[in-house]
C-alpha cells in the first residue's frame, strides 16, 4: 500500500483479480449463467469499479436494488444486462425504460404501470416477474401467479425476460425452506407451459443457493456476497472455495504509554491493568467501523494481533499493543492479512454482533477505495 499525501491514511482496498477469480469458479460450479449482484456500492467494494471488472471478465448480467444504481452503471458505459431487483416506486418506471434497465414486475398493478410507462415512450419493457414462494417481502405468491403470469404474457408493451423468487434460508443447508420455496416455485413456472407461453429464464438461487442446493440453479444464479469472497452464513458450506476481495487498512497517527489506572475513550470504560503502549488509528463508526467493536475488534500491527481498548470514537480508535513496538505511519490492518496473521470479514462481523453483509455495506464514501490487479481497468 501507497501512502499519499493527498489521501486518508485509511483506505479499502479491493483485489479485483480475487473478484474475477471467485466469478470463475461460481461459474465452474453451476454451469450456467450467472448475474452477479453489484448492489449497495457491490458490497461496500464500489459499484463501478467493480461491475466494469465483472463485465470485463465475462458476466453475462449484474442486478441491483435501485434504479439509481442501474443508471450509475450505465452512465459508466456498463453494457451487460442489468435487472434492479427492488420493488419498483410508480414515477420511476420511465427511468427504467430510459436507462435500459430491466424491470422486477411484482403484482398486476405494477406491471399496467410498466406498460403505461413503456407505451409513453414508446419502447418495450424488459420485465421478469417476481413470484413470492415465502421470503413475503415482494411479489405475487406462487399460488396466485396464474392470473399474473397470463396477464404479463399477453402484455403488448411488456418482453418477460425472466420470472423469479427469492430464498429465506438458503445459507443454512439444512433449512427445509429451501425445498418447499423451490417447490412452490417450479409449481408458478409451470404456469408458462399450461399456456403454451416460451418459458423466459428462472432463477432462484442467491450465494446461499449456489452453495448448498443445486436444484435452485435453474438457468441462472444470482450470487452477491460469494462473488465477494465472503460466505453468508456461519454455518455456510464451502462448497466452493472463494478469496476475500476486500481489505480495510489504516496507519497508526498517535503512539504513547497509558499508565495504570488510567482509562481510555469516551465513557472510560476501559482501565490500563499495567502501564501499556497505545496507539490511536484514524478510523470509526464515521467509516461504519462498528461501534459496536468498542473493546472487542481486534488490529494488526507488525504481524501481531492487537485488541482495541476502549469505545471506537467517530473518527479514531485506540488499541493496546501491550509491550510490542509501533511508529507513527506503521500500517494496521482490521480486515485482512499481514504476515501469518489475519482477521475475515465473516470473525469481524461475529464480534461485532452482526452479519458480513451490514458490516460490507456499511464502510461509507469516507473511506477512499483503491484497486488492485485487473490490470488497472478500474482507474
Ligand atoms: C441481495 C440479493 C441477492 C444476492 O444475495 P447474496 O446472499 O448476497 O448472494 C440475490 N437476489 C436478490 C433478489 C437479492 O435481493
Amino acid at each position: 500500500m501507497s501512502v499519499s499525501a493527498t489521501e486518508r491514511p485509511t483506505r479499502i482496498v479491493v483485489d479485483l483479480d480475487r473478484i474475477a477469480g471467485n466469478l470463475e469458479r461460481i461459474r465452474a460450479h453451476v454451469r450456467v449463467p450467472v448475474m452477479a449482484i453489484v448492489k449497495a456500492n457491490a458490497y461496500g467494494h464500489g459499484l463501478v469499479p467493480v461491475a466494469r471488472h465483472l463485465e470485463a471478465s465475462g458476466v453475462e448480467r449484474l442486478g441491483v436494488a435501485f434504479v439509481e444504481e442501474g443508471i450509475a452503471l450505465r452512465r459508466a458505459g456498463i453494457r451487460v444486462p442489468i435487472l434492479v431487483l427492488g420493488g419498483i416506486f410508480g414515477p420511476q418506471v420511465g427511468q427504467f425504460i430510459a436507462h435500459d434497465l430491466e424491470v422486477t414486475v411484482s403484482s398486476v398493478e405494477k406491471l399496467r404501470q410498466v406498460e403505461a410507462a413503456a407505451q409513453a415512450l414508446g419502447r418495450r419493457a424488459v420485465v421478469h416477474l417476481k413470484i413470492d414462494t415465502g421470503m413475503e417481502r415482494i411479489g405475487v405468491h406462487e399460488y396466485s401467479a396464474g392470473p399474473f403470469i397470463e396477464a404479463a404474457v399477453a402484455s403488448r408493451w411488456c418482453r418477460i425476460e425472466g420470472v423469479y423468487s427469492h430464498l429465506a434460508c438458503a445459507d443454512d443447508p439444512d433449512s427445509p425452506m429451501t425445498a418447499l420455496q423451490l417447490e412452490r416455485f417450479l409449481e408458478a413456472c409451470a404456469h408458462f407451459d399450461r399456456i403454451g407461453a416460451p418459458m423466459p429464464l428462472r432463477h432462484l438461487a442467491n450465494s446461499g443457493g449456489v452453495l448448498h442446493f443445486p436444484g435452485t440453479h435453474l438457468d441462472l444464479v444470482r450470487p452477491g456476497i460469494l462473488v465477494y469472497g465472503v460466505m453468508p452464513d456461519p454455518a455456510s458450506r464451502p462448497t466452493i472455495v472463494v478469496e476475500p476481495a476486500l481489505s480495510l487498512v489504516s496507519r497508526v497517527v498517535y503512539f504513547k504509554v497509558v499508565r495504570a489506572g488510567r482509562t481510555v475513550s469516551y465513557g472510560a470504560s476501559w482501565t490500563a491493568a499495567a502501564d501499556t503502549r497505545v496507539v490511536t488509528v484514524p478510523l470509526g463508526y464515521g467509516d461504519g467501523y462498528p461501534r459496536a467493536l468498542s473493546s472487542r475488534g481486534r488490529a494488526l500491527i507488525r504481524g501481531g494481533s492487537h485488541p482495541i481498548v476502549g469505545r471506537v470514537c467517530m473518527d479514531q480508535f485506540m488499541v493496546d499493543i501491550g509491550s510490542a513496538s509501533a511508529w507513527n505511519e506503521d500500517e494496521v490492518v482490521l480486515i485482512g492479512r499481514q504476515g501469518t496473521a489475519g482477521i475475515t470479514v465473516e470473525a469481524l462481523a461475529a464480534a461485532a454482533g452482526t452479519i458480513p453483509y451490514e458490516l460490507l455495506t456499511g464502510f461509507n464514501e469516507r473511506i477512499p477505495r483503491e484497486y488492485v490487479g485487473g490490470n488497472a481497468t478500474a482507474a
